[in-house]
């Protein structure tokens, strides 16, 4: 066991939500500290949520802070550390595979973790107003968007790029032009398999999500905010850092 891990199983006995140890003191965030004082910690946080997932992938999740005096602690704010966009699968629920509580992370779900209006408006809100300086785009293994959006290229030939970019760009479903996008990219980048698909879909959507939020990219000039890609493997339940 960790030290961070005996701290937070440790720190359950405070019920008021204060624990330095856990979540930003309510104080570094309002004092607006300097963006050094960000960085560490959404290192500190990351570093959290890595030190849950290796607890879940080992079969020893604390199940921290699902008690009812952190509900009570929680009831009239909450302080999340971290911002979560994941894919909806119901294999990859951020907060079990993290092993993290109520209060902690601010997640959103869509399938593919494909972004919207409303997804960049939602991560906007926890950086902006809950003030959490990591966002996490998570994917995963064996995801069903990126399946899907293999299955719908198939039917053409790679050499027919255009009907392709076409067939991607001109797709009703947001998911197959959002995924499809990324699974064309790959496939031009000369990679052919689903993981690499998975992999290069992330890296996209933190760049889609940079540049269609101008708050977002704000926050990380300004050294308020860092964006992680991961990718959780549904075969091992670890989480792979893909850019941090
Ligand atoms: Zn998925």
């Amino acid at each position: 066991m960790s030290g961070e891990t005996t701290n937070n199983a440790g720190s359950q006995e405070n019920s008021d939500g204060t624990d330095p140890t856990r979540r930003t003191p309510l104080s570094a965030t309002e004092a607006g500290g300097g963006s050094s004082e960000h960085e560490s910690t959404a290192n500190a946080t990351w570093s959290r949520l890595l030190a849950g997932n290796r607890r879940f992938a080992q079969g020893q999740p604390e199940h921290p802070w699902q008690d009812p005096a952190t509900r009570e602690s929680l009831i009239d704010a909450q302080h999340p550390d971290a911002a979560v966009l994941s894919c909806g699968d119901s294999r990859v629920p951020p907060e079990i595979i993290f092993d993290q509580g109520l209060g902690d992370m601010f997640v959103v779900r869509t399938a593919g973790e494909v972004l919207d209006s409303a997804v960049v408006s939602s991560l906007e809100f926890a950086v902006d107003t809950l003030h959490t300086s990591l966002v996490v785009v998570l994917g995963h293994e064996h995801c069903g968007a990126i399946q899907s959006a293999v299955a719908a290229l198939s039917p053409l030939d790679e050499e027919r790029l255009d009907e392709l970019d076409r067939l991607v760009t001109d797709s009703p479903s947001p998911i197959i032009r959002s995924v499809g996008g990324s699974v064309l990219e790959s496939r031009r980048a000369g990679l052919d398999d689903t993981d690499d698909f998975e992999r290069v879909h992330i890296a996209r959507t933190i760049e889609r999500l940079v540049t269609e939020s101008e708050s977002i990219s704000a926050a990380l000039g300004e050294g308020r905010l860092r964006i992680v890609g991961a990718r959780y493997r549904v075969s091992d339940g670890v989480v792979e850092v893909l850019s941090f």
